[in-house]
């Protein structure tokens, strides 16, 4: 029985490739100091597995900004607009020039589009396609980092992304072709790879075919068996893992077991029954291989050893030791690096320490189940074994993770629970009477910009620089001037500004029992941005109003309404590490009782608008379309037990921040916010179709403008944009706001753009009035 491990985080354990690149960029150290960070990164994690006992170790998993654009640059289709850049730069400025965009010496060209690696937090670089997309060996990268382990004294496993995923990853940038036509010139430049890195003495190679857990076309999936019959005709000697992650193969399953490769790798975390499904099929060829993906990829939470053994066990019986990988999920570039480098009690006490593994352990306990399930048991294995069993075993019980109270509240949810009071219709004339906003009323979506002043302060507070009475003064300043600049400025529902917020999780989590925080734990998000997500641990609770003092503290000092700023259920669980030992369902639920609460208590202190952001929600879909209705069940559901605390004329609103709802405007219709605000700006209104063919019944306000550019827009641009949204949907539906928070601008610009936000909305009211005359 073997060891087999997909990817190692190359972020390096203090983020070390961040601050390289980061540093690369600002021009402070030169290329030759990167690649050098890179490589000490490559090294070492070789290294560390080498060391732990890991059989099958992955090379070309590491990245300076992506891997798929890596591979977009190792197959020569760089889009045409980086072709000066191409000729006059260096192979990593262009590189870069294409995750980033290029300003520099009077170019001026844009980034490719980045979009998430399936159901995970991971950014990749889209690949781009045209008609007569043409491939070529460019970039030997992958060769390259093969060699340069071998030197080192690792033989490694290099991982492809298949033709086939890689070309559904990304776009056609012309109309009139399908992406996987290109399949046919796409080949050779992998059989050139394959081929080099044979020579150079590789055996095995892990090609990543995630596209098998989706649901695939009958073309799709002929395509997956023509390029794996032509892998296998050329290089018979070749030791091919296919892998696949964060699902089943589900109707895939004869296409993947008839293909001709040396191992299957699955994820039995997502999908557990996958094992059962092959093994009975009888569909599994002689001597083929299966690597099980039993240790979690994508969660921070120890091995349940007894479980995975019991696991492993099952398929040694039907197949014999010699047949079986044993591995992690998925990469683990999805799990933050190294547990060890947790040493704050104050941030992670021992207790919850001990049930949570990064990858460094994980990587340990891959190597640990292989060598108890094959009987070669050290001392040191028997008493890895004996720590994970108490480790689980005290999980079970902690009187930190079992709340009482908590349980019996989600157990005794009734119907009604997640009903308002009465339906729109008549809760939206309560609403009118009580808040008398005028037509096309204007709005922002919670943050304004968080300076680096700002920030000081918080970094100031947490050191114990300022007092908390400092630090509030300091905000309660930076919140009225805010206020008086809303007021000035003629919007008409405020924000008091997030200035207190660090993250729209972090804050709420931070406040919130069952949750805990790493000092340490991040993870690649996209290039060199890395997040740190939440760890909720335990039974969800509220031990006191998180936001009351500051929604009541703005609307204080006004005589407009003030609108109190929370975050979704479905949102914090969305991006935080989440408990195994129940479904994510039930942890939602528990949080969505704990934001019901905070609005209740908005409303008794006079809070009469009250937004739930959600800008989670659709990233939250299941990777399979059958899984979809379930999902979207519990997550309204959650959503609308959140809000629904409330009376008829105090007024929900939320906020999603993606532009694509056509295939779920029914359930986001369900979710039965008063007011949704939605990003729209970029995409000239387009999106807003999907709203007025649903015939949506709220009010809806899209974005009019686009708050990830420094650019003002005028006036007149923003008209536009509202005559567009008037011409679908009634206009006294319509809201005037922003497409999302402010916290990334600078003061200037935002008071601008919003002073001609207000004109807009104003030239819109008069227009109206006009009509209404006439
Ligand atoms: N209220 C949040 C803000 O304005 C919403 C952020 C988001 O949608 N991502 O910052
Ligand atoms: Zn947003």
């Amino acid at each position: 029985m073997k060891t087999n491990n997909l990817g190692y985080p190359r972020i390096g354990s203090n983020r070390e490739l961040k601050k390289a690149c980061e540093a690369y960029w600002a021009g402070k150290i030169t290329a030759e100091e990167l690649l050098n960070t890179g490589r000490e990164i490559r090294i070492n994690n070789w290294k560390l597995q080498s060391e732990a006992g890991i059989d099958l170790i992955p090379s070309n998993d590491f990245s300076f900004y992506d891997q798929v654009l890596d591979f977009t640059l190792t197959l020569g289709a760089i889009p045409n607009r980086y072709s000066e850049i191409a000729k006059t730069k260096s192979a990593l400025d262009l590189y870069f020039a294409m995750a980033r965009g290029s300003q520099k010496d009077e170019q001026d060209v844009v980034a490719m589009e980045m979009t998430k690696w399936f159901d995970t937090n991971y950014h990749y670089i889209v690949p781009e396609f045209t008609k007569n997309q043409e491939f070529q060996l460019f970039s030997s990268k992958i060769i390259d980092e093969f060699v340069e382990a071998k030197n080192a004294g690792f033989q490694t496993k290099p991982v492809i992304i298949s033709p086939v995923s890689y070309l559904l990853l990304g776009k056609e940038k012309q109309e009139g072709f399908h992406r996987l036509e290109l399949l046919d010139k796409l080949l050779p430049v992998y059989f050139e790879i394959i081929e080099k890195l044979e020579k150079e003495g590789a055996t095995y190679i892990q090609f990543d075919e995630p596209f098998l857990a989706l649901n695939l076309t009958d073309y799709e999936r002929k395509a997956i068996t023509y390029t794996y019959n032509e892998i296998n005709n050329r290089f018979p000697n070749i030791k091919v893992i296919l892998t696949n992650y964060f699902d089943c193969f589900g109707e895939n399953i004869e296409t993947a077991l008839a293909l001709p490769v040396h191992t299957f790798h699955l994820d039995l975390v997502r999908c557990p029954s996958q094992l059962d499904d092959i093994l009975e099929s009888g569909k599994l060829a002689n001597n083929v291989k299966l690597s099980l993906g039993v240790v979690d990829g994508r969660n921070i939470w120890k091995n349940d050893f007894k479980k995975s053994l019991a696991i492993i066990e099952k398929a040694v019986s039907a197949l014999g030791e010699n047949r079986i990988f044993i591995a992690p999920s998925c990469s683990l570039i999805h799990s933050p690096c190294d547990l060890d480098l947790e040493t704050n009690e104050e941030n992670l006490s021992s207790e919850i320490k001990q049930w949570l593994a990064f990858a460094k352990q994980k990587i340990n306990e891959v190597v640990t189940l292989r060598n108890l399930a094959s009987g070669e048991i050290t001392e040191s294995d028997q008493a890895h074994f004996q720590e994970n069993t108490i480790a689980n075993e005290n999980r079970k019980k902690s009187t930190l993770i079992h709340n009482n109270a908590v349980k019996n509240r989600v157990a005794s949810i009734t119907k009604g629970d997640d009903q308002r009071i009465n339906a729109f219709a008549i809760r939206r004339k309560k609403q009118a009477e009580a808040l008398q906003l005028p037509l096309f009323p204007t709005t922002t979506i919670g943050s304004f910009p968080q300076t680096a002043e700002v920030r000081s302060w918080r970094a100031k507070f947490k050191k114990r620089e300022l007092s908390q009475y400092e630090y509030d003064a300091l905000l309660e300043k930076e919140t009225e001037e805010t206020i008086r600049f809303q007021e000035e400025s003629g919007i008409d529902v405020l924000v008091h500004g997030e200035f207190e917020r660090n993250d729209m999780v972090e804050y709420f989590g931070e406040q919130l029992d069952g949750f805990a925080f790493t000092k340490n734990g991040w993870v690649q998000s996209y290039g060199s941005r890395c997040v740190k997500p939440p760890v909720i641990y335990g039974d969800v609770s509220r031990p006191k109003p998180m936001t009351v003092k500051w929604a009541e503290f703005a609307q204080s000092l006004t005589s407009k309404w003030v609108k109190g700023m929370l975050t979704g259920p479905v949102t914090i669980l969305q991006w935080s590490f989440v408990r195994n030992d129940q479904p994510r369902s039930e942890t939602c639920t528990q949080i969505a009782l704990a934001i019901r609460d905070e609005v209740v208590d908005l409303e008794k202190a006079g809070i009469k608008i009250i937004q739930i952001d959600e800008p989670a929600i659709r990233e939250g879909l299941p990777l399979r379309k059958e899984e979809w209705d379930n999902y979207l069940d519990w997550a309204i559901k959650a959503f609308r037990i959140s809000a629904s605390g409330v009376a008829d004329d105090t007024q929900i609103h939320t906020h999603m921040c993606y532009s694509e709802f056509n295939d779920i405007i029914q359930n986001i219709a369900d979710m039965d916010a008063d007011v949704i605000t939605i990003e729209c700006s970029r995409s000239q209104m387009e999106l807003l179709d999907a709203f007025a063919n649903f015939k949506y019944p709220n009010e809806i306000g899209p974005g009019v403008y686009d708050i990830h550019s420094p650019r003002v827009p005028s006036h007149d641009e923003m008209v536009h944009l509202l005559e567009k949204a008037a011409a679908v949907i009634p206009a006294n539906q319509l809201w005037v706001n922003p497409d999302c928070g402010l916290k990334t601008r600078h003061w200037e610009e935002t008071r601008k753009a919003l002073i001609e936000m207000v004109k807009a909305a104003q030239q819109m009211r008069v227009a109206a009035e006009k009509t209404i005359l006439a």
